[in-house]
């Protein structure tokens, strides 16, 4: 079974950025482009990880987050940031708000998927061999 990566982002080409990357590295992405979107299309699908925006028109990162992190069945999925907020302050509000950890933008296109793959449980990570 391949590992499953949905990600919510508003951002078209940040959104396309970590497709193509994740993608490349191994992995199946499905994404949204804003919340409720995400949510209702979550009721349908079951990924390994999530990487969910901060900030969104709509319902933001934070509202998504909490509204998913009080659904059992999600309690055990990770869901990460990639952000560009620099405060350490930034980075503690993101934990508080449930979020299980974060990438700093910009993306660097070599090391993503790893990065990524750090918050995933080791069976499910992809080993990229094929980028020499
Ligand atoms: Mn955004």
């Amino acid at each position: 079974m391949p590992t499953k990566i949905f990600i919510i982002e508003d951002n078209p080409t940040n959104l396309e950025l970590m497709t193509f990357l994740l993608n490349h590295a191994g992995y199946e992405i499905s994404s949204a482009l804003d919340g409720n979107t995400a949510i209702e299309n979550l009721k349908h699908e079951k990924p390994d990880l999530i990487i969910c925006d901060i900030q969104m028109p709509g319902m933001n990162g934070y509202e998504v987050i909490k509204y998913l992190k009080a659904k059992q069945e999600f309690v055990n999925i990770p869901i990460i940031a990639v952000t560009a907020f620099a405060m350490v302050g930034d980075k503690d509000k993101i934990l508080m708000a449930g979020y299980d950890g974060y990438i700093d933008k910009p993306i660097e296109p070599q090391i993503f998927a790893s990065q990524v793959a750090t918050f995933l449980p080791e069976s499910k990570r992809v080993i990229n061999n094929h980028d020499e």
